[in-house]
């Protein structure tokens, strides 16, 4: 019997450590507060899975940021930019890599496979010096052995280290990262060998890179990389660990075939083919099989029958004694604990399990397998599970037959893009370069305010609308003022562009304590998706229609996607995610239309997050974006012509996707461009023909800084070399709501001038 957690959330039930840090930050608490909250969340982790009976329990899988950035620690691969000179790292390198510091931006984030966790990407060369810098693995190990606890340390394993990093500043492009393998094994051998010394009896090293469409070249840095260590194994049990998708077979062929390894664990909920692989080619005989059958990446409670079975499968294969019970992935992508919900009622309760909880199924799965199966346990699931099917919360009869009318047709507009473009140009008259925003305006402290006691119930509907109402009429005096041509209302009613319609969309619940960590100190707390999507009534009109009396400028209806709400919530597991998604697009498409309705002639669609749903695996990709795209469409295939639809996205690595961009089929498109060194134009300049409206970001608004208005008629010079003149946008890169009002204004002001000075060359150049 034996039962194993990859992973579990750093941030504590109620972020604990999101509060010490940023307080740490601020400077109003020492490196040993923080340091004890830290100790303190790390015991009770530890000594929460002893208790419930987990036998394989991890450590090191705290951070104070991120698992990779301590690896670059642990590796003393620090750029030299952050003048770190050898010794322990401590704090201050830490968080200057991680955060920044007065002088020095931070390094880059990037985002963790398909997850919302945002990684540290480490910056390599053939300079880069390894050395043991970091012995963090080694100290929470003891740490949790001074507890009596006796730890699985995790480290991120050394190939998928080079393979997620990139090459540092004035390093080739080409650099081959994997150049630096022997390197790194070198500190490698000493960490284990500390481990080892400390009476380390398992290491588990995360592969996750596993999953991914490696190349022969790249996979055989994994049989290098292992057989190189080899040596250093004796005596020790070694985990190779995957997680988040499938692991195709090229891949698994080569792992299973490594030497020195005790045990493969997989992701058995997102890797249904692994399985098949498992059953078919075989597993290597006297190893331990880590079978993840209980979802890190979802909130919902295990179907212990089904799960049973398929461990039961498994045992035939792998041996009754080599079998390990195991989640898919490190919980930290699930919230922490059920039991601080105090909002959510209890059928809906029964149909959830958190990292908590989560530890709990684990366990009584291994037990039950054991023969010690829990019968209360097991039966309280089985009608959980059942009440969950046939609830009449979950299911719409109306809903699902809709949904399911949708496949016939693609759902497109009748009239082709440049068509549409004039009729609404007919009605708009806007000028060339029409400047306009994302949508949101600064959230100011007291838009915070009253929106919290609205909430509360400490101010009247009638107070609350008022002070929106004037919020609102303020902003839009300011665009009248700025002289932008397609105004927006501003977004205060807000607090969260999903949670804003999840929480007037039936089939959405939310949690009060269900964060999960996005990156460093943030959390996100993903509503969940529990049953069929419908609209009840009208949920933006009354703003849209209000801002718009305000002006006879055009005042955009500002709508969140459906594949941005689809990937920012908990999905349910009981049907297909696209299913979800055209549910949820049905219900958008209702919204749009009462928009155009009532008067409002621009609709915009954010999808900020349609890329982050990218499978892994490429050939899985077409069909997501064919029905993300699809979903899109859906909404907004019912309006007029002269009804100009909008969309938004906040990344500008879109190269791969354009062509689903481009079938996305929106009158006009605003997308982030000038944080990445506007890689984005790259793809028009190599010439793809774009014949929508496009707004590509003149002004980066994650940063406090105001561009002059030279920088913004450069760049927008810059585009019109690659773009057709009538159909670019002026607009920022993304929502101002992070922002304060001294530096929205100048530098809107700076980007209205920028888009003057523009027109006015081009008129005398004609
Ligand atoms: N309309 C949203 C805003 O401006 C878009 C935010 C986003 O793209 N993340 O805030
Ligand atoms: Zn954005």
């Amino acid at each position: 019997m034996a039962s194993h957690i990859v992973g579990y959330p750093r941030m504590g039930p109620k972020r604990e450590l999101k509060f010490a840090l940023e307080s740490f930050w601020d400077g109003k608490s020492s490196a040993e507060d923080l340091q004890k909250v830290a100790a303190d969340l790390r015991s009770s982790i530890w000594k929460q899975m002893a208790n419930a009976g987990i036998k394989y329990i991890p450590s090191n899988t705290f951070s104070y940021y991120d698992q990779v950035l301590d690896t670059t620690a642990m590796l003393g691969a620090v750029p030299t930019r952050y003048g770190w000179t050898g010794g322990e790292i401590g704090f201050d390198t830490y968080f200057s890599m991680a955060r920044g510091n007065a002088s020095l931006p931070a390094m880059e984030m990037t985002k963790w496979f398909d997850t919302n966790y945002h990684f540290i990407v480490p910056e390599l060369g053939p300079d880069t010096k390894f050395s043991y810098s970091s012995h963090k693995a080694v100290s929470e190990y003891k740490e949790a052995k001074a507890l009596g606890i006796n730890t699985v340390p995790v480290l991120i394993g050394p190939v998928s280290y080079l393979l997620l990093s990139k090459p540092a500043k004035g390093v080739e492009k080409s650099f081959a990262l994997l150049s630096l393998l022997g390197k790194v094994l070198a500190v490698y051998k000493e960490v284990i060998a500390e481990l080892k010394a400390a009476g380390a009896s398992w290491i588990q090293f995360d592969e996750p890179t596993l999953v991914m469409d490696l190349d022969s070249h790249q996979l055989q840095a994994f049989t290098e990389a292992y057989s190189e260590l080899e040596s250093s194994f004796s005596g020790l049990n070694v985990l190779i660990e995957t997680y988040f998708a499938d692991v195709p077979a090229e891949a698994y062929k080569t792992i299973i075939a490594l030497k020195g390894i005790c045990g493969f664990g997989f992701d058995l909920v997102r890797g249904t083919k692994t399985l098949d692989l498992i059953k078919s080619k075989g597993f290597p005989s006297g190893k331990f099989l880590f079978a993840g059958v209980v979802d890190g990446r979802n909130i919902w409670a295990n179907d212990l029958a089904s799960s049973l079975s398929t461990l039961e499968s498994l045992e035939s294969v792998v041996g009754k004694d080599k079998l390990v019970v195991s989640t898919s992935c490190s919980l930290m992508h699930t919230a922490v604990d059920l039991v601080n919900e105090t909002k959510l009622d209890d059928e809906i309760k029964s149909w959830l399990a958190f990292a908590a909880q989560k530890i709990v199924e684990v366990n009584a799965l291994a037990r039950a397998l054991a023969g010690h199966k829990d019968q209360a346990f097991f039966q309280s699931n089985a009608s959980a599970q059942a009440s969950r099917k046939s609830s009449p919360r979950v299911t719409n009869q109306e809903v699902q037959k809709a949904a399911a009318g949708l496949k016939g047709s693609d759902h497109r507009r009748a009239t082709n893009v440049s068509a549409r473009l004039d009729a609404q140009q007919k009605k708009l008259n806007l000028p060339v370069l029409p400047t306009t925003t994302i949508g949101s305006f600064p959230q100011t402290m007291d838009v915070r305010r009253v929106r919290r006691e609205y909430k509360a119930k400490k101010i009247s509907e009638e107070e609350y609308v008022n002070a929106m109402k004037a919020e609102i009429s303020k902003v839009v005096k300011l665009q009248e003022e700025l002289d932008i041509d397609v105004l927006v209302h501003g977004e205060p009613e807000r607090n969260d562009m999903v949670e804003y319609f999840g929480e007037q969309l039936s089939g959405f619940a939310f949690t009060v304590n269900g964060w999960v960590q996005s990156y460093g100190s943030r959390c996100v707390k993903p509503p969940i998706i529990f049953g069929d999507v419908s609209r009840p009534k009208a949920m933006t009109v009354f703003w849209s229609s209000m801002a718009q009396s305000m002006t006879s400028r055009p005042m955009k209806g500002m709508l969140t996607g459906p594949v941005t709400i689809l990937n920012w919530s908990f999905v349910r597991n009981d049907q297909p995610r696209y299913e979800t998604c055209y549910q949820i697009a049905l219900a958008i498409k209702t919204e749009v239309e009462d928009l155009e309705a009532a008067g409002i002639q621009v609709i915009q669609i954010d999808e900020a997050a349609l890329r982050e749903g990218l499978p892994l695996h490429k050939s899985e990709q077409a069909f997501y974006l064919d029905w993300a795209v699809h979903s899109f469409r859906i909404t907004n295939c019912g309006v007029k012509d002269t009804t100009q639809i909008h969309t938004h996205m906040c990344y500008s690595h879109f190269n791969d996707i354009i062509h689903s961009i481009i079938d996305m089929d929106a009158d006009v498109i605003t997308i982030e461009n000038s944080r990445s060194d506007e890689k984005l134009l790259s793809v028009f300049r190599e010439g793809v023909k774009y014949g929508a409206g496009i707004g590509p970001g003149v002004y980066d608004i994650h940063s406090p800084r105001i561009p002059s208005t030279e920088e913004i008629a450069d760049r927008i010079n810059k585009m019109l070399a690659v773009l057709e003149t009538n159909i670019l946008w002026v607009n920022p890169d993304c929502g101002l709501k992070t922002r304060k009002y001294p530096e929205v204004k100048p530098a809107l002001t700076n980007m209205v001038s920028a888009a003057k000075i523009l027109r006015k060359q081009l008129a005398s150049a004609k």
